[in-house]
């Protein structure tokens, strides 16, 4: 029985690992579950699944979230030093990051210092620390599994191989709702067309991430440090239908892909359950249904912040920190109609020149850095045209 905390149990990755949990009570059990403001679902969550403990982040839901459940044993805390504290009690086993964006950056650190197995959805912790957070994980012994597709797909692709034989890896993307559009048509878009994803239902961030094609830049930091990768060791290829989750091409030449029906739970689960495999009733790939997978190249031009990343990517050091917190800033503007969809990436790009560069930071720079470059980016949206 594996003992799993879930760090942002109420979004879209948390909920369906617990549909993973729950299809599967002879293998998890539920430790921890947490929330930022959903009390409501949080409160929910805890009654089903009994766990140990819930945090709250918003310190103002305390009192509600304590209340509906004190008839149960469960303890309930709140603020994000909580965060820190659960990941790394012993009855712990697995760790599921699946808050959204730098905020989970530090119960990560957190849970490998304690030894914690990781099973990664939020990217972005990679995005900002991935050097730091692989180093950390490597001297504690602590295995960082991907829970993202594409890394997930690698990480499968690289059982019984390792990561030598690799020449280079090959994300795919499925280009998002606005595959093929030009700036002219970008100008114009506004957060409720960007937030139909075609093939993936996902948190709102990550949604319009995969709109601006951030989303596959931040997966190529990722990478990077998941699978130790060098710079020209990862490609990205445009695949709209997601049915090819990623592929590894080996210094042979052979390629291995990994396939499936896009469903996050099989990444999940797999993560969960690693090196076992569980058996599923997930939707099977009828390849009657899918005859036609085609690929292309990504269009950089117009999806500016695919180039921004790999330029942060390039540059190292703290540039993809401050291209993340940028990048949070100018999404959450862009959700509430603050910021054009185009004019996201001149406000990463100025935020990218703004700000120092340090290139080996510690796990302090990168707090400022992300602080630094946040401030930033808010003074350039305050001149953008639609907030003025
Ligand atoms: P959601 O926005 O759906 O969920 C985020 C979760 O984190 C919620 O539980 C939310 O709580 C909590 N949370 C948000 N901000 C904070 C904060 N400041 N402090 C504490 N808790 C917080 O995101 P997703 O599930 O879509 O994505 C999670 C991560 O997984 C992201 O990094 C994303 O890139 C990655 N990912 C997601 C995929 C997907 O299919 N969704 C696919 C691949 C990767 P509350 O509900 O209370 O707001
Ligand atoms: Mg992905």
């Amino acid at each position: 029985m594996k003992r799993i905390a879930i760090l942002g149990s109420t979004g879209s990755i948390g909920t369906q690992a617990l549909e993973v949990i729950a299809a599967n009570p002879d293998k998890f059990e539920v430790e921890v579950l947490t929330a930022n403001s959903n009390a409501t679902l949080l409160i929910e969550q805890a009654k089903k699944f009994k766990p140990n403990a819930v945090v709250i982040a918003d310190e103002k839901k305390h009192q509600d979230v304590k209340t509906a459940l004190s008839s149960l044993p469960i303890k309930v805390f709140t603020g994000n030093a909580s965060l820190n504290e659960v990941v790394q009690w012993s009855t712990v086993d697995i760790v599921l990051g699946a808050l959204v964006g730098y905020a989970g950056l530090h119960s990560i650190v957190a849970a490998i210092d304690a030894g914690k197995r990781i099973a990664l959805a939020n990217k972005e912790t990679l995005v900002v620390a991935g050097e730091l957070v692989m180093q950390k994980a490597k001297q504690k012994g602590v295995p960082v599994i991907p829970v993202d597709s594409e890394h997930s797909a690698i990480f499968q692709c690289l059982e019984g191989e390792g990561t030598k034989y690799i020449e280079k890896v090959i994300l795919t993307a499925s280009g998002g709702p606005f595959l093929g559009k030009k700036p002219n048509y970008l100008v114009n878009v506004k957060a409720s067309h960007a937030l139909q994803h075609p093939n993936w239902v996902m948190g709102a961030k990550i949604t319009i991430d995969s709109a601006t094609l951030m989303n596959k830049g931040l997966e190529m930091i990722e990478a990077k440090w998941l699978f130790d990768l060098k710079n020209d060791q990862i490609d990205v290829v445009i695949h709209p239908q997601s049915i090819i989750h990623s592929m590894v091409e080996f210094i042979d030449g052979s390629v291995k892909s990994q396939m499936g029906i896009p469903d996050m739970k099989l990444p999940i689960q797999y993560a969960l359950s690693y090196p076992e495999r569980i058996k599923s009733n997930f939707k099977r790939l009828d390849f009657k249904e899918h005859s036609k997978l085609t690929f292309e190249m990504p269009d950089y031009k117009t999806f500016r912040n695919l180039q921004l990343a790999k330029d942060a990517m390039e540059k190292g050091g703290n540039h993809p920190c401050i291209m993340n917190a940028a990048n949070e800033v100018v999404v959450a503007s862009f959700l509430s109609n603050r910021v054009g969809f185009m004019e996201m990436s001149d406000m990463i790009e100025k935020t990218m020149a703004a700000v120092s560069y340090i290139q080996h930071p510690t796990l302090e720079d990168y707090v400022q850095t992300d602080k630094e470059a946040r401030i930033k980016v808010a003074e350039f949206l305050k001149h953008s045209q639609l907030s003025s």
